[in-house]
């Protein structure tokens, strides 16, 4: 038997330093993958920052290790963004992590363990 094809849906809103979350939106994205195409990190928008990201790639990697079915989370770019280094970019994303196996909706996953709490059903 081949294994069902899962997908991660990766969703993303990108804000600079200091900004409460909607008063600047750099950046807002969707992005469909598969366990074996994800990104290792996504870029950042500063237009300062050169060659910075966000290390999503860890944290797509400890969902699917987990097994849970979805994680929200965020990251921060500190990348430094002048030649010494004392200034860093600080761009923030508040990330979202869903794994659809896209079968799932017709047979809703089995939570109990104990088999005598299902007998009376049969
Ligand atoms: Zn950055």
């Amino acid at each position: 038997m081949s294994q069902r094809p899962v997908y991660i849906i990766l969703e993303w809103q990108e804000q600079g330093p200091l900004e409460t979350p909607g008063s600047r939106l750099w950046r807002e994205e969707r992005m469909v993958c598969t366990p074996y195409d994800y990104p290792e990190r996504l870029p950042c928008s500063n237009p300062q920052c050169n060659s910075g990201g966000f290390e999503i790639g860890d944290r797509i990697a400890s969902l699917l290790a987990s097994g849970k079915s979805s994680d929200q989370n965020s990251l921060v770019c500190r990348n430094a963004i002048d030649s010494d280094r004392t200034k860093r970019c600080m761009h923030t994303i508040i990330y979202s992590i869903t794994r659809v196996r896209p079968y799932q909706r017709q047979k809703p996953p089995i939570v109990a363990s104990d088999s005598t709490i299902s007998t009376s059903h049969r």
